[in-house]
């Protein structure tokens, strides 16, 4: 198949490539690299069965179909990259959602949109279950994210009841992973960069507020799953074992061998207390659950930071 995957510089959408190409796919893949990273996307140059176009998808776009499934990952996705970027965060989501849903229509190509556990907001239902409609502040300072990807969702299943495309919508729960950015300020890259260089590890709040982490290998064998499957309603994909900030950072001081100390931080505006999905459907639906445990997803992601300076 020919695959069209934007935001494919990213963590995620890299990872998706490799798992597409590796299957014997040919991918052109699209980012403007907002928060994505050239580095992600360099061991494919040359590859006959990759093509690459640096483009914007809220801008009109010119790409070389027909495609036969349209992937969107575009849109950045840590709390600090979209906060810094809010318009952008909320333009792609709605217009470069959009601009990509037409293609798959054009072309009569499946879509999948890779929506979020943010849709859920901070949940007064736990765990998550797809039918809970969340708990969102649409004015604080999550709301370019959370309306963004609630609007996508929205947005893809008109496309699907008004011209019949066929498409998916995973909600993803924290994933993590080797290609995370040093930077993007997400727990995982956070954590790992202070365990390697022995520094406080930043624990907002108490540390008693939950999540689940997934690693990207689970994660993307579950969106090809679903891009082949018939569903139409959001399904959740994450790893359901649920456990708190600061457990988390013991998991990392134990897996790196640091000696770093706890330091406490504010909690930001509208953290989620808890987050935990229910895979109940994805394990239904598509015979999909993680299966990479925390502690051998760790050593990867130790890995990969360890040898970065090396990447360049
Ligand atoms: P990422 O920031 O690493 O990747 C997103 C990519 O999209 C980047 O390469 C960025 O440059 C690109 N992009 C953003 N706006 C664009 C635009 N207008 N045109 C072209 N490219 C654009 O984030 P990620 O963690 O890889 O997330 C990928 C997708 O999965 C996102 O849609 C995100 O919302 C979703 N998701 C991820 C997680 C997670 O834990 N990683 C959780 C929930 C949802
Ligand atoms: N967090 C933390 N210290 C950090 C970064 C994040 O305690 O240095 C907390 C954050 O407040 C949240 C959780 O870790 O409760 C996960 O944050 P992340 O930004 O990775 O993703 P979120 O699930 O909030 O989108």
């Amino acid at each position: 198949m020919k695959v069209l995957v934007a935001g494919a510089a990213g963590f995620v959408g890299s990872h998706l490539c490799d798992r597409l190409l590796a299957d014997g796919h040919f991918v052109h893949a699209v980012d403007n690299f907002i928060t994505g990273q050239p580095r992600n996307l360099a061991h494919l140059k040359g590859n006959a069965s990759f093509a690459f176009t640096e483009a914007d998808v809220t801008r009109p776009l010119d790409l070389p179909g027909p495609f036969d499934i349209v992937m969107n990952l575009a849109s950045p996705a840590s709390p600090r990259d979209y906060m810094a970027h809010p318009i952008e965060t909320l333009e792609v989501g709605s217009v470069g959602t959009r601009n990509l849903l037409e293609i798959a229509l054009r072309d009569g190509a499946g879509f999948l949109l890779t929506s979020t556990s943010e849709c859920y907001g901070d949940p007064l239902e736990h765990p998550q279950v797809e039918t809970y409609w969340g708990n969102v502040n649409p004015v604080g300072p999550r709301s370019c994210y959370d309306e963004s990807k609630r609007f996508a969702e929205a947005m893809t299943m008109a496309y699907h009841r008004k011209h019949g495309v066929r498409t998916n919508i995973a909600r993803i729960f924290n994933t993590y992973g080797p290609r995370m950015k040093l930077d993007d300020g997400r727990v995982v890259p956070q954590f790992v960069d202070q365990a390697l260089r022995n520094q406080p590890m930043s624990i907002y709040g108490d540390g008693s507020q939950t999540r689940s982490f997934c690693y990207v290998g689970d994660l993307v064998d579950g969106l090809i799953r679903l891009s082949a499957s018939d569903e139409r309603y959001p399904v959740n994909l994450g790893n359901p074992v649920e456990m708190t900030i600061l457990e988390f950072a013991q998991k990392i001081r134990e897996a790196s061998g640091c000696t770093s100390p706890i330091e406490f931080h504010p909690l930001p505006q509208d953290d989620p207390k808890r987050r935990k999905p229910d895979i109940s459907k994805a394990k239904r639906l598509l015979g999909w659950e993680p299966r990479v445990p925390l502690e051998d997803g760790l050593i990867e992601t130790l890995r990969y930071f360890r040898e970065l300076p090396s990447k360049g």
